[in-house]
């Protein structure tokens, strides 16, 4: 039987329970645009215990729950569905260790991306997970989604960075893996079950990050190539010419960077002409004497090539920021464009130029004058494709159409926004009804009443 306000109120602190009104119309929804939903009661636990409580509790009562972090998640995991009580980490915050030894940080689940890179970066390290959300989600959150961001290529995902967890099962056990060390084979890596596995499996309570030394030098150039054969070429050479330096390579078709130059108001393309294809790199090193040579030797020798016909380097931070929001530019283009399908796909790196082809020839067979701007983390194989009609009725053919594409391609229908509820429906399309059915024991496993987040995921 489902829980009452009445018995949350009974059992549980009365500073953790929100009910009706008290509820911040934040909680009834996530950044996806999933309809939102006020949940039956709002409960911010202030530490693990209080949180183990409230689980058995809702356990107890078959009550379903839905965690929430930041609420900036884009696949519409966060939002409630009718009936359930919202589980806020947002008590939850504050750096619990910095251990300049292990090169560790420990943080509290609710504590924002941003208030960790700035510890780390005061303490001499850095953190290297950054996404354009940093200042509201939270690092329960990154770790639920396994999220990106732009340095990828060189330090991986979320998963790579996390080395311990401490997280709460349905029922209210601890499981508590806050190891600090790189190697540990004893036994099951419990951590990675829930990492990425956007809440389904535990609520994480506890994180231990890998730090990294501080880099002092940025170099940052936007550069103009002719092709996408070019293109791969070019990523190949940096990975070697850069030294391993290479941050973020971001790959911006002409589709996409023209119309952000032109519809955008504060940007502007750095070049006279117009290209087929962009690509924005970052490098950083510590090399106090030859930094700016290595980098401009490498641009110089791929021109060389011919792999760039044109490029432009930043000469201080200010203009570096200039060539990033053309990449960042989505965010300002995406309301001027009126409904649009937002996907967030990979695919094998060489598969793209015959997938991007298809995609569009399928995709204008129906809808000529489609619009269709597509650009991404290339280097990491991920791409975000944005395709609409202006006709939000027309939105979930132009997704089905792309996921089910991406399938064909052995691509993944989410690269890094996790499944959620919104692409729930065609997660068929890139995994085996044997990795959907073992996914489902897992959850039976875990979760057999299936409280926590039921109906995202699987
Ligand atoms: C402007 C913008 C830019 C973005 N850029 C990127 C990007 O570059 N790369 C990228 O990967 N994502 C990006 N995102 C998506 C989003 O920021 C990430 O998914 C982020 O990791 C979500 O964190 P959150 O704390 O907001 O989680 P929420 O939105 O609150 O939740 C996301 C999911 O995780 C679950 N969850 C949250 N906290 C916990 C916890 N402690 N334990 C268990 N489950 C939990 C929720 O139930 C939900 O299913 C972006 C979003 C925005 C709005």
């Amino acid at each position: 039987m489902a829980i009452t306000i009445d018995v949350l109120n009974q059992l549980l602190n009365p500073a953790t329970v929100r009910s009706g009104d008290e509820i911040g119309e934040h909680h009834h929804g996530d950044w996806s645009g999933v309809s939102p939903c006020a949940p039956q009661a709002l409960l911010r636990p202030s530490s693990t215990e209080e949180l183990c409580s409230i689980l058995q509790l809702c356990h107890q009562h078959d009550q379903p729950v839905v965690i929430q972090g930041g609420l900036t998640g884009l696949s519409g995991g966060a939002t409630p569905q009718t009936g359930e009580v919202a589980i806020s980490l947002e008590r939850l915050v504050g750096i619990e260790e910095l251990d300049t030894e292990s090169m560790t940080l420990t943080a509290l689940a609710g504590t924002p991306l941003q208030t960790l890179q700035e510890a780390a970066r005061d303490a001499g390290f850095y953190l290297p997970l950054d996404l354009g959300a940093r200042g509201s989600c939270t690092i329960g959150g990154n770790v639920a989604t396994n999220a990106g961001g732009t340095q990828v290529i060189r330090y991986g995902m979320t998963r790579e960075l996390v080395l311990g967890v401490e997280a709460v099962l349905a029922d209210g056990t601890v499981i508590s893996s806050l190891n600090k060390m790189l190697k540990n084979n004893s036994g099951f890596d419990l951590k990675h079950l829930f990492i990425g596995s956007e809440g389904a499996l535990g609520v994480v309570t506890k994180v231990v990050l890998r730090l990294y030394p501080h880099n002092c030098n940025t170099r940052t150039a936007l550069v103009a190539l002719p092709d996408y054969a070019s293109a791969t070429s070019l990523l190949r050479y940096c990975g070697s010419g850069l030294n391993g330096g290479m941050n973020s390579f971001e790959l911006m078709w002409a589709n996409y960077f023209d119309t952000v130059v032109d519809s955008v108001e504060h940007l502007q393309s750095p070049f006279a002409e117009q290209h087929p294809l962009y690509a924005l790199i970052e490098y950083q090193d510590n090399d106090r004497d030859n930094s700016r040579e290595i980098f401009e030797q490498a641009l110089y020798e791929a021109i060389e090539a011919e792999l760039v016909t044109d490029a432009v380097i930043a000469q201080s931070l200010k203009e570096a920021e200039t060539f990033w929001n053309i990449r960042d530019g989505i965010a300002d283009l995406l309301p001027l464009l009126g409904p649009v399908a937002n996907l967030d796909i990979s695919l094998p790196i060489a598969q793209i130029p015959d997938f991007l082809q298809r995609t569009e020839s399928e995709l204008r067979q129906t809808h000529p004058q489609l619009t269709l701007l597509v650009f991404g983390h290339i280097g990491d194989s991920n791409l975000h494709v944005c395709a609409g009609t202006g006709r939000a009725e027309d939105k979930d053919w132009i997704s089905q159409k792309v996921l089910s594409l991406t399938g064909e391609f052995s691509g993944s229908i989410s690269a890094e926004h996790g499944i959620g509820v919104l692409k729930k429906p065609y997660l068929g399309y890139c995994r085996t009804e044997q990795e959907i059915a073992l996914m489902k024991t897992l959850k039976l496993a875990l979760d057999p009443k299936q409280i926590l987040n039921p109906g995202r995921v699987i």
